[in-house]
């Protein structure tokens, strides 16, 4: 059997591992939250903070979707004509062409390019976001966080880009399978560092201080069956005035963190409300559950991209030999980009699923629906949240149920409706 044969193999295998995974460990059937009870909920938000919310959002768009068209083209255009090939070509040419200079300075320098060609819409959404008063960020601390995300996005890519093509230049026919492996245990490792390598290149995070509510924290999560040594505070007042709380971290490094701006703005049962829906996410193991389908997804991704490879017309456009040389890194990323896109609506309707699970979670946990419809207002208000937003951005950008369904989803529990 050929190399070739043995990746279709693979992915077929694959792909039918992360089918049933998915089906198995995504909750796919959840009773809706019923329609008349979110537009009974929409009327109950105040007009003129719904409208101001809308505004935002309108006024959000043309850079969002501007970034997302630009980053397209540019992306295509590395791919898909030799102008990649010639990046990487130049960024080695001091190195006298050696393979490991293209790998990684003609590798981050093709990303740079992406990058940079998005960044007047990154620095628009920044107006609107400091204009509507969400964001408190002078363009100095914005400028900051911008290089330390690309110096952290530099020492992760330029592992991913050195490993994957020291791999392709010594596996000329196999890297897929060690590539696989590898891009698999990148995601993995990526998800057990995260909380401590890379999050607090951002923020300071500290413990809860010692007082009735981190007891109460406490309490709640022992109730509930799951282990918490702390509850973390992130000082994200030093960007924003949006509240949010987040679990992140797998096994040692699993933490619940709440915003700072959470214990300034909401009533201490609503944090209660919120930690409970973490607290749902940590006892559904949904970080977990993530990592796996992204390092399952992850390495089908390689395989399909080697097999993809053979297509001597994509390569001719792209004006490489072989997919798996650094000079086909343009060539990657626009078939990554693509398939992002593609991908995106799916990743957030499964998202979707797992948040309105953690939501049911934490009305159970907590029997407070009030608190929690209290709470699903305050987080919407405060974060200008599109309450019941249009269908077309929902399908294909939310991450979350709407402001409107997660407060319908408490008055059917209220009702008994489980
Ligand atoms: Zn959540």
């Amino acid at each position: 059997m050929t190399s070739r044969a043995w990746a279709v193999g693979t992915l077929v295998v694959l792909l039918v591992v992360l089918a049933v995974f998915a089906a198995v460990s995504i909750p796919w059937h959840r009773p809706p939250a019923p329609r008349a009870d979110q537009l009974a909920a929409l009327g109950s938000l105040p007009a003129d903070k719904v409208a101001r919310a809308r505004q935002f959002h309108a006024a959000l768009r043309p850079g969002s979707y501007g970034a997302m068209a630009i980053g397209l083209v540019v992306a295509l255009v590395l791919g898909l004509t030799p102008l990649g090939a010639w990046i990487v070509t130049q960024a080695g040419r001091p190195f006298g062409g050696n393979w490991i200079a293209q790998a990684l300075l003609g590798g981050l320098a093709v990303v740079l390019v992406a990058e940079v060609s998005t960044l007047p819409f990154a620095a628009w959404r920044h107006v609107i976001v400091v204009r509507y008063g969400i964001s408190t960020q002078s363009w100095g601390s914005w400028t900051v966080d911008l290089l330390k995300s690309w110096a952290v996005g530099a020492v992760i890519g330029g592992v991913a880009l050195l490993g994957f093509y020291t791999i392709t230049h010594f596996a000329p026919h196999w890297w897929w399978a060690f590539g696989a492996v590898g891009a698999a245990g990148l995601v993995v490792l990526l998800s057990f560092v995260l909380p401590v390598l890379v999050e607090p290149v951002f923020n300071r995070f500290t413990p809860m201080a010692a007082g009735p509510l981190r007891t109460e924290l406490i309490a709640l999560a022992d109730r509930d069956g799951v282990p918490v040594r702390d509850v973390l505070v992130a000082d994200a007042s030093r960007r924003t005035r949006a509240v949010n709380a987040y679990v992140s971290g797998l096994g040692p490094t699993r933490r619940i963190v709440v915003y700072d701006t959470m214990l300034t703005e909401a009533a201490p049962d609503e944090v209660v409300s919120v930690v409970a829906h973490e607290l749902g996410h940590a006892k559904d193991n949904d970080v977990l559950i993530g990592t796996v389908l992204g390092a399952l997804g992850t390495a089908a991704a390689v395989i399909a991209l080697f097999l993809l490879g053979s297509w001597s017309g994509l390569l001719r456009l792209a004006n490489v030999d072989s997919i798996g040389s650094p000079q086909a890194i343009g060539l990657m990323l626009a078939v990554v980009t693509l398939a992002g896109l593609v991908a995106g609506p799916a990743q957030a309707y499964v998202s979707r699923r797992i948040e309105a699970r953690a939501d049911a979670h934490a009305l159970a946990l907590t029997g407070a629906p009030a608190t929690f419809e209290a709470m699903q207002r305050r987080l919407g208000t405060v974060n200008l949240s599109d309450p019941d937003p249009p269908t077309w951005e929902y399908v294909i950008s939310a991450s979350h149920p709407s402001t409107v369904e997660r407060m319908a989803a408490a008055r059917a529990y209220a009702r008994g409706e489980r």
